[in-house]
């Protein structure tokens, strides 16, 4: 696991090279290993110095989830603690100077390490990351981060990466001092490594120091008070007091910093035990790293399906979304054929992508020759023969079932048996879609979220003849792009569009009732939104809501009701309000200048005093998308509930720190859950009444 090698000059390399896992990871197992070979060469007289590199092709993901799941009593999470960071004391108070030669990412625990060193010299690779990402897990960096890193760049700077979690590139990480220097080739970086042994044989730690200083000044000064009374208003208005391991951090950092580093050590070790156990961390772990990583490596992956590369990939229609897959397509190196209904407009979309590709270019992150790779990659037309060749197309054209239907036929006509077509509609069902294909065994739902090249979500939707043969290139497309997939079985809005669909109509709902539309849309975020439904509502368009109660009344033949109804047909037909994309929907969109609520929603839905309180509008909004949920899992339209989750939180937002939008039942515990679900029935109807098999569950999602 850790190999160790003397060189001529005296110098100790540790490399790190575990075996079966893809990264470097720190685990008891690794924590043992490294101490024994650290004591090694720090206790042997011919070592000068000692450099820390890795093996691997990264430096260290961080610490083990794995074992931290395990950790369940705060005893023994406090023990695990201090054994890493008595290991760490040690690396930088041996007496020889040690260095961190980071080749590759290194995260959480991985840079914590970093920092024990004395010197970090990192390889300048623009895939690389740096930094310490454990609150987007509910967690904080327990392995001494909360206090090395703002005694080594100040305690803003620190704030704002760790409270984040924000990673960065190499190049970044010199700038603003969390490595000291960088290097373009391993042997350069290894060279830096020695050289700083050899000109510093006695290294210290800053804060080991007599004279040491926090750069950005004391805690108890007028700087330390500005930082600190900014930084917890500032966190308070992005979190809601919702994620306790980011008030942990900023307390870690204000308690930590007024006393000496191994006493601070043990402040860290308090809030970060109290993390580890939180609820919080415990349903972001599940979800945003154990079932997310299971669904990333194929756990839906139908069995005898090998995983194939995608040749060559027809896009139809350079929109909006098809332009977005384009270029998610072409930066991960597959050939696309983006098709129109003229050149221009295809040529427009593939313009989306060099504009990205450009700005990359710009900032350094790609060079012209893979500029010009890129670029290649994607090729413009408005003529059906050029989808020849391609083993797979992902329509994109407008929400159009007729239209659809043509593409598909045109489609197919140049395709191979083997090909599949794909539709990225957001609501209409597979199945019937599907009929138009003369081979629905290779049709399929891939549905992709705007902004593509930002959103990770895929989801992929079955017909009733799709095969599992389609499914598994589906699944190969997505983790090509990198992307998180859930599979769902067909309905109508499938299971995101559903869930998307019930938040907002539950906010239009609510303003029909004089809500205060501020009301609402704060109490959204509150309940841990990450917009507001009449914000996101604004966003896709007030129009698209539209369209969607027609089309979904045309389909079934029958009237839709509801106030959602009436709020959508009375902005897009009486108040001409249809969104964003036309400078006015909910909000007003001044140019150039801030969006805020139009001052004239009250003249149409006047605030009523009998209107609901805060928590109960937060619930509405809540449950609403929860209750649905459970109703896809009972539908079969969720095969798991994991997915759900996953769906959940990275589609559309849904309050990351409850797990999901079906752990939320088990966050808020599932008896409370039922018995408020209830009473919501009671005050505003059947909608939020709960399938009886909840009744009886103490938990929805393992
Ligand atoms: P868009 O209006 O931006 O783009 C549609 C494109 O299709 C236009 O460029 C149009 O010229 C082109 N087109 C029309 N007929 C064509 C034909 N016969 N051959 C080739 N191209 C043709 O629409 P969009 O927002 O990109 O949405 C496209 C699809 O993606 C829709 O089914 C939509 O429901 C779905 N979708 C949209 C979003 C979203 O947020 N906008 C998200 C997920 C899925």
């Amino acid at each position: 696991m850790i190999k160790t090698s003397i060189n001529q000059k005296g110098i100790a390399t540790l490399l790190i090279q575990m075996d079966n896992v893809p990264m470097n990871v720190i685990n008891e197992g690794f924590a043992r290993a490294f101490h024994e070979a650290f004591e090694n060469v720090a206790t042997n007289n011919e070592v000068k110095g000692i450099i820390i590199t890795s093996g691997k092709k990264e430096f260290m993901a961080g610490a083990d989830l794995n074992m931290i799941r395990g950790l369940d009593d705060a005893a023994k999470v406090t023990e695990q603690t201090m054994q890493l960071h008595q290991l760490f004391r040690r690396m930088e108070t041996c007496g020889k100077p040690v260095v961190a030669a980071i080749n590759g990412t290194a995260l959480g625990g991985g840079f914590e390490l970093c920092l024990a060193a004395h010197y970090r010299v990192a390889l300048n690779e623009s895939s690389s990351r740096i930094g310490l990402p454990e609150v987007l897990l509910g967690l904080l960096p327990g392995g001494g981060g909360t206090q090395r890193l703002p005694r080594l760049i100040g305690m803003q700077n620190a704030l704002q990466l760790i409270l984040e979690g924000k990673t960065v590139r190499p190049a970044e990480a010199k700038k603003n001092g969390m490595v000291h220097d960088l290097a373009d080739t391993r042997e350069e970086m290894l060279e830096k490594a020695e050289n700083f042994i050899l000109e510093n044989p006695k290294a210290t730690q800053p804060w080991d120091r007599k004279d040491f200083k926090v750069p950005d000044g004391k805690v108890q000064s007028p700087n330390g008070f500005m930082i600190f009374a900014a930084g917890s208003a500032l966190m308070m208005k992005k979190t809601y007091g919702n994620y306790p391991a980011a008030q942990a951090i900023l307390s870690c950092v204000y308690e930590g910093l007024q006393i000496p580093f191994d006493k601070a050590i043990n402040v860290e070790v308090r809030y970060f035990t109290q993390c580890v156990l939180s609820k919080e961390s415990r349903q972001m772990v599940k979800t945003l790293f154990f079932n997310k990583n299971a669904a990333d490596k194929g756990k839906d992956r139908p069995e005898g399906y090998k995983s194939a590369p995608i040749q060559k990939l027809g896009i139809l229609g350079a929109g909006m979304m098809g332009a977005g897959i384009a270029y998610a397509a072409a930066n991960v190196g597959i050939p696309v054929v983006l098709k129109d209904v003229s050149k221009e407009a295809a040529e427009k979309g593939k313009e989306y992508s060099l504009n990205i590709w450009n700005h990359s270019k710009s900032k350094g992150y790609i060079s012209q020759e893979e500029f010009d790779k890129k670029s290649a990659l994607i090729f413009p037309t408005d003529n059906y023969d050029d989808l020849k060749g391609c083993d797979m197309v992902i329509e994109a054209v407008f929400e159009d079932r007729e239209l659809k239907a043509t593409v598909t036929k045109d489609t197919e006509a140049m395709l191979e048996d083997t090909a599949i077509f794909a539709s990225n509609t957001s609501t209409l069902p597979i199945t019937g879609l599907a009929e138009a294909s003369v081979r629905p065994e290779n049709f399929i739902g891939i549905h992709f979220f705007s902004p593509v090249d930002k959103m990770q979500l895929v989801e992929i939707i079955l017909g009733k003849k799709t095969s599992d043969y389609a499914i598994s290139r589906a699944l190969d497309l997505v983790r090509a792009l990198k992307k998180t997939p859930i599979v769902v079985n067909d309905s109508r809005g499938f299971y995101t569009s559903r869930i998307f669909t019930n938040y907002l109509a539950e906010g239009f709902q609510l303003l029909s009732e004089g809500t205060p539309a501020a009301l609402i849309e704060n109490a959204a975020k509150a309940a841990g939104m990450m917009v507001g439904p009449l914000a996101v509502a604004d966003e896709v368009s007030i129009e698209l809501i539209y369209k969607i109660v027609k089309q979904t009344e045309k389909d079934l033949g029958e009237e839709i009701k509801g106030a959602h109804k009436e709020v959508a047909i009375n902005f897009v037909e009486k108040l001409k309000r249809p969104g964003k994309k036309a400078g006015a929907g909910f909000y007003e969109y001044p140019q150039g200048g801030k969006k805020f609520l139009w001052p004239d929603l009250t003249k149409h839905y006047p605030i009523q005093n009998n209107h609901p309180d805060e928590q109960t509008v937060k619930n509405r909004l809540m449950y609403i998308q929860a209750i649905e949920s459970y109703r896809c899992l009972e539908e079969n339209v969720l095969r798991f509930p994991e997915d759900g989750d996953i769906g959940s939180i990275l589609g559309l937002g849904f309050a990351p720190f409850s797990g999901g939008a079906l752990s939320y039942i088990d966050y808020i515990g599932v008896e409370k859950f039922v018995k408020e679900a209830d009473r919501l029935v009671d005050l505003y109807g059947e909608r939020f009444r709960v399938p009886d098999s909840l009744r009886s569950k103490k938990q929805v999602v393992a």
